[in-house]
């Protein structure tokens, strides 16, 4: 994929600020970041998202997630992060190799993730599941 800028920046043809690496992944800090250490973590292998990365790529980016929490923690002192992935246009995808966000959260950094919910759909659930039985 030679005109996608993640897999440029996992192969080092574009520069990055390197957090981690290792044989199927890479961690980098995001250009426009939300938090201090704002990172991103993806496959060196082209995904475009959820759908379409194997199980064993999934895996290892979730490992990675882990190393790169543990790191932030015993180094930083980090204990909050918000980890999140976008897959697919309506779900705000705007880069189409998948990557997860990992982003330290720390009091009063006035970002603020505000879901709108809807507890009556409560009685809708029971259908709901009906649908996804296998
Ligand atoms: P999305 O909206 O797809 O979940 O997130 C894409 C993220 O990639 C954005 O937060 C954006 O700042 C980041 N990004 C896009 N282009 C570059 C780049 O060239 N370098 C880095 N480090 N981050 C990028
Ligand atoms: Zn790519």
């Amino acid at each position: 994929m030679e005109d996608c800028i993640f897999c440029n920046i996992a192969h080092g043809k574009v520069h990055s600020w390197k957090v981690y690496e290792d044989e199927q992944t890479y961690a980098f800090l995001d250009i426009n970041p939300v938090n201090e250490y704002h990172t991103l973590v993806i496959p060196k292998k082209h995904y475009e998202d959820i759908f379409d990365i194997p199980d064993e790529e999934a895996i290892c980016i979730m490992k990675t997630i882990k190393v790169i929490t543990n790191l932030y923690n015993s180094k930083l002192v980090i204990r909050n992060i918000q980890i999140l992935n976008s897959s697919g246009r309506e779900a705000q995808q705007d880069v189409f190799h998948i990557h997860f966000h990992i982003i330290p959260r720390y009091s009063g950094d006035k970002q603020n993730i505000k879901w709108v919910t809807h507890n009556e759909w409560c009685n809708r659930f029971d259908e709901l599941l009906e649908k996804i039985k296998q």
